[in-house]
Parts: C-alpha cells; sequence; structure tokens
C-alpha cells in the first residue's frame, strides 16, 4: 500500500503535521499528555517509508511495552500495509534480545542464553550470599538487586566496583573475609562482581544486562557496531522520559552519533517523543535529564512542541494542569482541547477502603445501566497492587466483571516457573538457577544435601550445576542413595533434550511431553489440595500459550518462545485497543501510562497512599508522585473521579487517612464532591449522619465467596464495634477477619 502524502497528515493539526515531515538530523517532539505524540510518531515512521523512501529494515522503533509495540505495528500495518511486519518496532529489552541473540558471541554470549526475571535473580543472589556468609536478613536480596540495577542503569560495570571497594576479591572465590573496607559498599561491590561472574557461568542475563551488554557489544565489537550503525538510519524512541542513562547511550551508539561527529558515516535520524511531566520511572534510573539535555545531546536537534490535547475535557485537563503546576523547575506548558467543558470531575469520600470500592461498583454499575457505559470503557487505577484486593472485592460483590492487570503475574505462579525452568534447562544446561530449581520438582528424594554436594563438586571443577549431575560418579562423599534418584535425573534431563531436539518447531508438543514425562501433572492432579486443581489449569493454559505462539510465528522454536514469555510486561495482559472486553479494568498508575479511557476512577487519594508515604518527606520523590497523579488524571477522556477513605488498613493496624494533598491542589469548583467529609471529620463535624447511605458495613454480602481458589471472608460478622469517647474519637475494633489476614484491634 502506497499512501499519498494527504492521507497521512491530513487530519493532523500544523505542528503535528510539521513533526511528521521534519528532515533533520535530530527531532524532540515534546508535549503534555494527549497532544497525539503517539500517533505523530507512527505516522512519521509512515512517512519515512512512503515520502523519504526507507526501507522497513532500516527502521528501529522503540515502544516502552511490548503491547505498545503490537499496537504500533498494527496501526502502521493498516497505513503501509504488511511491510509492517518486517519492522523493528520493540521494547528496549527486545530488541536487545534480537542483538544478542544473533551477536552476543563476542562477549561470551552464546545464543541460547537464559533471561533470568525478578524470581530467578533473587534465587541466584540467595545461592550467592550463602556461599560468602552473607546475612540475608540484613541485607535482602531485593536491597542487593536494586543496588546492582542500578550500577546496571548507570552502565558502571563490576570491574570498577571491585577495584574501588573490594580490590582483593576474585570472583569465584571462596572464604572472603568482609569488613576490610569497613562499609557496605565492599558488601556490594562482591555481590555485583559474584552475580556476574555466575551468570556468566550460568549462560544468562538479566534485564539490565539486556541493556548494559548489547552497550558493551556496541562498544567492543566494531564489526557489530558497524552493521547496526549502517542499517538502522531511523530511530524513534517513544516515552523518551522514561529511558535510563544506558537506554540513552545505547541509542546514541545505534545511531554512531559521536562516529559521525569524528568524520564517519553521518549518524541516523532520531526522533525521539515525550512529556517531562510524565517520568515516573526514577525508581528504575529514568533520568529526565536525557529529554532535558536532548537539544544538547545530539547535534543540530530541533525541538516541536504540541499544545492542542485531543484526549480530554477542559476540566479534566484544568485540573491535571492546576496539580502538575504545583511542581518546581519545570517548564510551563500550555495544553488547550477544543473537546470543551465536560462534566465536572466527580469525588467521594468513604469512611473505610471497603465502603469506597462498594461505592464505586455501586456507581459503575449506575453508569453502565443508566448511562449505557460499556465496563469496558472505564478503568480503576491506584497507587499500589496491594490496593487491589478491597477494590476487587467490591466489585465481586457487585458482580461487576472486571480484569486485573498486575498483580500475581501467570509466569511468576509457582508450577508455571517450574514448568518453564524445565524448558529453560533443556535449552541451556549451564542455566544453574533453572536446573536447581526443578532438581527437586516433582519430588524426588533429592533434598539440600544432595544439592549442595553436586553444587560443590561443580563449583571446584568450575563447571556449571549440570556437569556435576553427568559425574555424579566421581562427586566424593555421594551414597548410593543420592546417586540414583540423581542418575534417573540425568537420564530424564537427556530424555527430554533429545525429545526437544526432535520436535524443536513445536513448543506446545514439547511443554506436553515436559508435563507428562517429569511427572509434574501427575503429581499436581493426585493432590487433594484444591489449590492444586487450578495449578493444572494453570499448567494447561501454559500449553495453550505455546499453542497459540507456533501460530503466530512462522519460525517457532523452543528457545523463541522462552524468549517471548521471558519479555512479557504487565500490559501485555490488556486485550488489544480493538477488543472490547466486557470488563472494567484495574491497574496500578505506572501500568496505565500512554493508555487512555473514557471513564477513570483515581481511588485511594489519601496522604500516605498517594502520595505514597515514603515519598511524603523528600521534595523529588514528592515531585515524583505528583508527575504519577499527571500521568493519572490525564488517561480521563470524558469523566474522572476521585475517591478516597478515611480508613485504610496497613500493616494489619486501621489508619486514619488524611486527603491526599493532590486533591486540594485541584480546584474546589472542579470537583462535584458526593460525600466530602468522611470517618474523624465526619464524627468531628456537626453534621448529622442521615444522608448516610452506606454508614456500616455493607449488610448482604456473602459468607465467604471463592477467587481464584482461595476463600475470602469468612464466617466472622464483619460488624464494626465502635464507641465514642469523650473527645468524639472512635475507639473499638474492626472485628472479623478479611482474605485470612487479621485487620487487628486498632483502638484511636
Ligand atoms: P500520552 O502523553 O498520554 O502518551 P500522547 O501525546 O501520546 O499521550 P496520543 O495517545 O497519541 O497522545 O493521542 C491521544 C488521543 O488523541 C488519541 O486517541 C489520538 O488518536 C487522538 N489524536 C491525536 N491527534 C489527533 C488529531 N490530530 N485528530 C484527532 N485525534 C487525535
Ligand atoms: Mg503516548
Amino acid at each position: 500500500i502506497t499512501r499519498s502524502p494527504q492521507e497521512l497528515i491530513g487530519d493532523l493539526n500544523e505542528r503535528q503535521a510539521m513533526a511528521v515531515q521534519y528532515e533533520g538530523p535530530a527531532l524532540l517532539i515534546g508535549a503534555g499528555a494527549g497532544s497525539g505524540k503517539t500517533r505523530v510518531l507512527t505516522r512519521r515512521i509512515a512517512w519515512i517509508l512512503s515520502q523519504f523512501g526507507a526501507w522497513p529494515s532500516q527502521i528501529l522503533a522503540i515502544t516502552f511495552t511490548n503491547k505498545a509495540a503490537a499496537e504500533m505495528r498494527e496501526r502502521l500495518e493498516t497505513l503501509i500495509g504488511p511491510v509492517a511486519q518486517r519492522m523493528w518496532v520493540s521494547t528496549f529489552h527486545s530488541a536487545c534480545v534480537r542483538i544478542l541473540r544473533r551477536n552476543g558471541a563476542s562477549i561470551g554470549l552464546e545464543s541460547g542464553f537464559s533471561i533470568y526475571d525478578t524470581a530467578d535473580a533473587e534465587r541466584l543472589i540467595k545461592l550467592i550470599a550463602t556461599d560468602l556468609n552473607v546475612d540475608i536478613k540484613r541485607y535482602t536480596p531485593r536491597s542487593i538487586l536494586g543496588r546492582i540495577s542500578d550500577y546496571k542503569n548507570q552502565l558502571i560495570s563490576w570491574q570498577t566496583q571491585l577495584a574501588t571497594y573490594a580490590a582483593d576479591y576474585k570472583p569465584g572465590m571462596r572464604g572472603y573475609q568482609f569488613g576490610r573496607v569497613g562499609n557496605v559498599e565492599e558488601l556490594y561491590a562482591v555481590m555485583y562482581a559474584e552475580y556476574q561472574h555466575r551468570l556468566k557461568l550460568a549462560n544468562a542475563v538479566d534485564f539490565d544486562d539486556l541493556i548494559m551488554r548489547t552497550v558493551e557489544l556496541m562498544q567492543t565489537d566494531k564489526d557489530v557496531a558497524d552493521y547496526y550503525r549502517s542499517r538502522f538510519r531511523f530511530i524513534l524512541v517513544d516515552e523518551y522520559q522514561d529511558t535510563n542513562h544506558a537506554q540513552y547511550v545505547l541509542i546514541r551508539e545505534l545511531a554512531g552519533i559521536d562516529q559521525a561527529k569524528a568524520g564517519g558515516r553521518p549518524q541516523a535520524s532520531v526522533t525521539v517523543v515525550g512529556d517531562s511531566d510524565q517520568s515516573i520511572y526514577a525508581f528504575r534510573g529514568a533520568d529526565i535529564s536525557n529529554i532535558q539535555d536532548f537539544e544538547k545531546d545530539f547535534p543540530n536537534a530541533r525541538t516541536i512542541m504540541l499544545e492542542q490535547n485531543y484526549r480530554s475535557t477542559q476540566t479534566i485537563l484544568d485540573a491535571a494542569n492546576a496539580v502538575i503546576s504545583h511542581n518546581e523547575g519545570r517548564k510551563p506548558k500550555k495544553l488547550w482541547t477544543a473537546l470543551g467543558q465536560g462534566e465536572r470531575i466527580t469525588g467521594y469520600a468513604a469512611d473505610n477502603a471497603q465502603l469506597e470500592a462498594h461505592w464505586i461498583a455501586q456507581e459503575i454499575l449506575r453508569l453502565n445501566g443508566e448511562e449505557g457505559v460499556p465496563f469496558s470503557n472505564i478503568a480503576i487505577m491506584y497507587r499500589a497492587n496491594a490496593q487491589s484486593r478491597a477494590l476487587e472485592e467490591g466489585l465481586i460483590r457487585a458482580h461487576v466483571p472486571y480484569q486485573l492487570v498486575g498483580g500475581t503475574k501467570f509466569y511468576e505462579r509457582r508450577e508455571v516457573k517450574d514448568a518453564m525452568a524445565y524448558l529453560q534447562a533443556i535449552v541451556n544446561p549451564a542455566d544453574n538457577v533453572n536446573m536447581r530449581r526443578i532438581l527437586n520438582v516433582p519430588k524426588r528424594g533429592l533434598g539440600p544435601r544432595a544439592e549442595s554436594l553436586v553444587a560443590s563438586y561443580a563449583a571446584s571443577i568450575n563447571q556449571p550445576f549440570w556437569s556435576g549431575i553427568e559425574h555424579v560418579d566421581q562427586i566424593p562423599g555421594m551414597t548410593t542413595r543420592t546417586a540414583n534418584p540423581l542418575k534417573r535425573f540425568r537420564e530424564l534431563m537427556l530424555e527430554l533434550k533429545q525429545f526437544a531436539q526432535e520436535h524443536d518447531a513445536k513448543p506446545s508438543v514439547i511443554v506436553a511431553h515436559v508435563l507428562k514425562a517429569t511427572g509434574m501433572l501427575e503429581e499436581l492432579q493426585k493432590s487433594e489440595d484444591p489449590q492444586d486443581a487450578s495449578r493444572v489449569e494453570n499448567l494447561s493454559q501454559l500449553q495453550s500459550v505455546a499453542a497459540e505462539y507456533e501460530q503466530n510465528t512462522p519460525d517457532a522454536s523452543l528457545a523463541g518462545f522462552l524468549e517471548t514469555t521471558a519479555l512479557v510486561a504487565d500490559s501485555d495482559q490488556l486485550p488489544g485497543e480493538h477488543e472490547d472486553s466486557g470488563k472494567v479494568t484495574l491497574m496500578t498508575l505506572h501500568t496505565a501510562k500512554g493508555l487512555e479511557y473514557p471513564v477513570v476512577f483515581l481511588t485511594g487519594m489519601e496522604q500516605g497512599t498517594f502520595p505514597h508515604s515514603r515519598a511524603m518527606e523528600d521534595a523529588s520523590e514528592l515531585s515524583e508522585e505528583r508527575r504519577l497523579a499527571y500521568v493519572g488524571i490525564t488517561r480521563a477522556k470524558q469523566h474522572l473521579y476521585v475517591t478516597r477513605a478515611a480508613v485504610r488498613a496497613q500493616w494489619g493496624q486501621a489508619n486514619e487517612m488524611m486527603p491526599s494533598q493532590f486533591l486540594d491542589e485541584i480546584p474546589d469548583e472542579l470537583i462535584d464532591w458526593k460525600r466530602r467529609e468522611a470517618g474523624m471529620e465526619r464524627m468531628r463535624s456537626s453534621w448529622s449522619n442521615d444522608d448516610d447511605e452506606f454508614g456500616g458495613w455493607v449488610e448482604d454480602e456473602p459468607q465467604g465467596y471463592t477467587f481464584g481458589g482461595s476463600t475470602f471472608g469468612s464466617a466472622a460478622p464483619r460488624t464494626a464495634a465502635h464507641d465514642y469517647d469523650a473527645q468524639g474519637r472512635r475507639s473499638g475494633s474492626y472485628g472479623g477477619s478479611y482474605g485470612g489476614s487479621s485487620y487487628g484491634s486498632s483502638s484511636y
């Protein structure tokens, strides 16, 4: 399909059209939410192909999630036809996986390398901590990994850290004594070095490595660097405000900026789009200066600002602008809309989180019933995953269909990870974390003692864990009682590998065989535990995922299947934009980035919930929370709701919550409060309670219902026993337990 210029820019405004056609080497499209940045980026790609005459292979388009990539490719297909399929439209991570699979050998990565997710990485850290006598109660795997991730996002190498803080440590060393440097940096340096060492032995990488090691590849292998620099002539990046330093350097390397400066081949054309007010990933190393310094960093760069918003009503924009204007040191932006003033924002203050959820559920039923709003047009957003539980319960009780994005993700479930670990170990036997994970799954009498015998033997010959299993008979101290199951495990793995080689194009067949041959499925099917029934369903689901992958992928393979599943992110679980799920969507504010819904509920608008308690003392973190509020508000097209609870349970304590400062930052006249005072404030004020629709706990609730295999609710009556003391303060306890954990009895 070839498109006339008019078809590509005819329905855009002047600035947008200018950005689509821009011919210079570097372009920043900076603009507020909903101004068409993503739309312009997509059109620009079509323009580059049809008007600049570029080949699809010369384009590299980077999006923030796989879902955004799929959507962009889909739109491109309607604009330019099936050639869109051959283009690299992907996340940073997927692009790097492709590059490393092809060319990683020169930096010591074999093509079948494993990609460790957070859980795998934590397992590896625990193994290392045990070997090095590090107290993981004091230094949690999570905090150690957080630090390692910071280093990687900053492109700080383990060699540098070791040289500075633990010069005597050599990776692979045993019996190292900490305390020479006398500070915690030494610990982090050693853990980082050892972690990288073990990853290398296992032929594995973690998510941050994907970027860092691709940069390393581009900087050390001139042939590979030349190949990609001559290949990608147009590089386009969405959500640029959330790139970190490593990603920034990667773009420079791929575009050949420094090489062009030095007089080599001209640089690739670089287009980035973003909004510094929507930078919300500082905790993952996102560096807002990337977008602020774009014009300095990229020679002859030009900035085009978009000012017209096509998404939201004026009311919603006014609220968003008012909130974000409280952030200091930002450039004020003009953002206007032709969509009219629209309805006022609806506010609701509930006495507690359950009643907040109840009110939202009832309001959704009303919207759906009276106003005919489809459930799929509605999204409920919250600051932290833990808040979803109360909301889900409210929706279930009201029979509102919903889908949750995030939470315990499919690929993080134990049985799914076990099955995937088998596949991973088949493809890459050097993968110690996954090999050790399945050693005793299903149970075959190989406990921690057997595992550590094999592990220390393998370490002594400097080989992966699997080599220990291959040479069972040479392991000192091995008894026949342990050797026999180890040998059976060895036979099993060899048989699975053989089978996989014969059926490589059919991951679904391999999955089915693994589930059966290992006895995993049988163990779960025999179990009396009702949880195991849902585990069986998950495994059958996994087989379906594999079959689906085969259908969608012309050159399907087991390694390819592992790759696509390794890179699945939260937001990928959303149905595509044209599908009508018939369900309300629940998600965190972070996941909502880039999306839009006609109706949005921003919930938990309380000090300590949102802004998050961690951020309230720190000016820069508070600014980040405010940007998150800005992202949330600007997801709404027609109608925004803001809700809060006066009492929320945290760590088993019922806490009194003050209204979020972000609510105060929204001009009063924009919000129509259905109920403004709640909880303590309400008690203190002289109001009567007569108008209180949901003054107590919900009466008509079922006595326990099941959800996802676990039973919520309890037989205990859920009434709040409370009295008021002389100061009008409530005392007493919230009776009953909820979802298995008691709210405890907290008195005020
Ligand atoms: P965010 O900052 O949230 O990522 P964005 O700047 O990327 O937003 P888009 O998602 O591209 O904005 O566009 C917002 C909405 O406005 C979309 O529904 C898009 O289709 C629509 N839109 C953008 N430009 C135009 C236009 N010129 N005419 C009509 N609709 C438009
Ligand atoms: Mg966008």
